[in-house]
């Protein structure tokens, strides 16, 4: 069976909610309500969703606010953003603010789901997995999850060490947060665990994928201040196709 996509909605208005709710459910996603911009950011940072409809005109928190935050730890986390009819700046500040797509209010059923749709197809969050990464003679194979160390030594890795470089590969070029790391890789709301918690992780991870002495040093992961971790420039990564297709 296919996993349910969640998508969070965001919506002050009972009415409207309730509605998007109704035909998200109905298509066969999980859907999340927030009535206000606190709840809402706090639902859209839990780990595993797809997607996250964001009206603008929010208690406590407006739209702009929340899409703001979530893009410092979230930032490729499709977002929809709801608009008032006539109000172009609105939409322009949206999607500088990094918003995937908008739809304007009063919109029907059928075509918030068109765009759920194009936004969920060319997100990429879903693009092919790395399966592989390596480095001069070292190769993390994330699929068997291990380390094949020139020679033939195979080294294992936990499940949350795989999951790091893996999230790490998925944004090659880029730092990702500690924030980031933490509802990604275990899921979690923020406050669950410490963010130090990843760094003792990261610890672990380099000293496995260390070369020793007889290999040239090669940074596989790289600490950017204040932004996170980054995997390194000279990391070569492989991706499987089939993976996204399904095919065994
Ligand atoms: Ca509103």
């Amino acid at each position: 069976m296919v996993k349910k996509q969640n998508i969070v909605i965001v919506e002050d208005e009972d009415a409207i909610r309730r509605a998007i709710v109704d035909a998200l459910r109905i298509s066969g996603y999980h859907a999340v309500e927030a009535a206000d911009g606190v709840t809402g950011l706090r639902e859209a940072r839990r780990g595993g969703v797809d997607l996250v409809l964001l009206d603008l005109l929010l208690p406590q928190m407006d739209g702009f606010e929340v899409l703001e935050e979530l893009r410092v730890t979230h930032p490729a986390l499709p977002v929809i953003i709801l608009t008032a009819r006539g109000s172009e700046d609105d939409r322009v500040r949206g999607l500088r603010g990094g918003a995937d797509d908008y739809v304007v209010k009063p919109f029907s059923a059928r075509e918030l789901l068109a765009r759920v749709e194009a936004v969920l197809r060319r997100s990429p969050e879903r693009t092919t997995p790395v399966v592989r990464i390596t480095a001069g003679e070292m190769t993390v194979d994330c699929a068997r999850r291990e380390i094949l160390r020139p020679g033939g030594e195979r080294v294992p890795l936990s499940e949350m060490e795989t999951d790091i470089l893996q999230r790490l590969a998925a944004h090659a070029g880029r730092a990702v947060s500690r924030e980031e790391l933490l509802a990604s890789v275990w899921g979690l709301r923020d406050g669950g665990v410490e963010t130090r918690a990843i760094d003792m992780h990261i610890t672990r991870l380099r000293q496995k994928l260390s070369g020793g002495e007889a290999e040239p040093a090669v940074e596989w992961i790289v600490t950017v201040r204040g932004k996170g971790y980054m995997l390194g420039p000279d990391l070569a990564l492989v991706t499987d196709p089939q993976t996204t297709e399904g095919k065994s």
